[in-house]
């Protein structure tokens, strides 16, 4: 069985073509710049050289038939035709509190996920036009929505609801969704695989470091809390996004500077978070480059970062009364070998203790812990993609 497995941003996609007998990635890939005059696809088949096509790729449709058309061609496809394909699985932000789990689409799910767009204006549209566009290239093959949301659906109240008139969360649906789900969801149970323990006895602390962060406390398989809300905007620092703010900072902000709510949005979404507090970037590399080249913001910056995972990871193991595993994953999680040490220092109290040399790696499945730590560490390379995939076999 193979499974085409879609990624559809507002301006990008990504995409992945699974053969289930033995989980192997056949082809991958992504398209960028989708609208724009100098859009790229670059695709990477099993055992091939990766291509590189530009030329303006209008839009969506456009984008995913050339996709559909690499795979099948007679020199670098690896399929010959679209009905070797048996299923496509849709990456869906938000699922709201319609969907606990993946789903079949069909008319009333498509009409689910557009009444959902007003929660996520950025993605679920994307993700619907990826949805379309795949029913009408390929009629007859079934579509399943995954969603980021779905793995924290089992939070309980005291979690996700906020304390502001609950008549919010019951007329205009405020309350905590989480995302990430798919990554926190593969991480944690990898964790348990590699450290020959049972799931469902585990106390796990999950971190998605990438450009967008969140963390997640998973007790005996199911989510606990999250730290990402409403919107993907709250928790963590991030490389452009605020994280936590004291919300009175919006109406104060708005009046001191004569800003719109957009304006407010954009800001705490586009320019905040690492590249807020640094003016140099929101990416890693650039910001540990510029510290040790003597700027202070920057290193205020990583260090505020960590302040907040180490914070988090507080919290939730207090939540939960303990923790057995912590977990590192995405861009930052992986790669990041100082980020990891700051986070972890002086964390013995906790039981937390950080094997340093194991921890000078990136981008690869081990343990990071001190063999006598009572709370093992892992980094472990996420892989959405898969569960997606394994989703949609499902
Ligand atoms: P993601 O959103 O998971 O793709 O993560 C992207 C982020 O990971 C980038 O913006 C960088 O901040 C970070 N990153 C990627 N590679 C490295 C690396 N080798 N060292 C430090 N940070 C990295």
């Amino acid at each position: 069985m193979k499974v085409f497995v879609l990624n559809c941003g507002s301006s990008s996609l990504k995409y992945q073509l699974i053969n289930m007998e033995g989980e192997t990635v056949l082809a991958k890939g992504l398209v960028e710049k989708i609208g724009e005059k100098s859009s790229v696809l670059k695709h990477k088949a099993l055992n091939k050289e990766e291509i590189k096509i530009s030329e303006k790729i209008a839009a969506h449709n456009k984008a995913i038939k050339m996709v559909l058309d690499v795979l099948q061609d007679e020199k670098i496809g690896v399929i010959k035709n679209m009905d070797e394909i048996s299923a496509v699985g849709h990456r869906v932000v938000h699922g709201g509190e319609k969907f606990s789990g993946s789903v079949l689409i069909n008319d009333a799910v498509s009409e689910a996920l557009r009444e959902n767009i007003k929660l996520a204006p950025l993605h679920n549209p994307a993700n619907l036009i990826g949805i379309e566009v795949s029913q009408k290239l390929m009629p007859d093959t079934p579509n399943v929505g995954v969603f980021d949301t779905a793995f924290h659906y089992s939070m309980p109240e005291q979690a996700f609801l906020y304390a502001v008139p609950y008549s919010w969360y019951k007329e205009n649906g405020v309350r905590r969704y989480g995302f990430h789900g798919t990554s926190h969801k593969f991480v944690s149970e990898r964790a348990s695989e590699l450290d020959g323990r049972n799931y469902e006895d585990l106390k796990i602390i999950t971190c998605h470091l990438g450009n967008g962060a969140s963390i997640a406390a998973i007790d005996k398989g199911r989510v606990v809390d999250t730290s990402m809300g409403l919107t993907p905007l709250e928790g963590l620092v991030m490389g452009t996004r605020s994280g936590d703010i004291d919300p009175g900072i919006i109406p104060y902000i708005m009046k001191e500077r004569n800003l719109s709510i957009e304006d407010v949005d954009e800001v705490l979404n586009k320019e905040s978070g690492v590249l807020g507090i640094s003016g140099v970037s929101n990416d890693f590399r650039d910001l540990s480059e510029a510290a040790e080249a003597g700027s202070r913001k920057s290193e205020l910056a990583l260090e505020i970062f960590c302040r907040r995972v180490k914070k988090y990871i507080g919290s939730y193991t207090a939540v939960m009364g303990g923790v057995d595993i912590i977990v590192f994953t995405a861009g930052i999680g992986e790669n990041a070998v100082e980020v990891r040490e700051i986070i972890l220092s002086d964390m013995e109290y906790f039981g937390i203790c950080l094997d340093k040399e194991k921890n000078k790696c990136r981008g690869e499945e081990i343990k990071i812990s001190k063999e006598e730590s009572a709370v093992k560490v892992y980094v472990i390379p996420t892989n959405e993609e898969l569960v997606i995939a394994r989703e949609t076999k499902k």
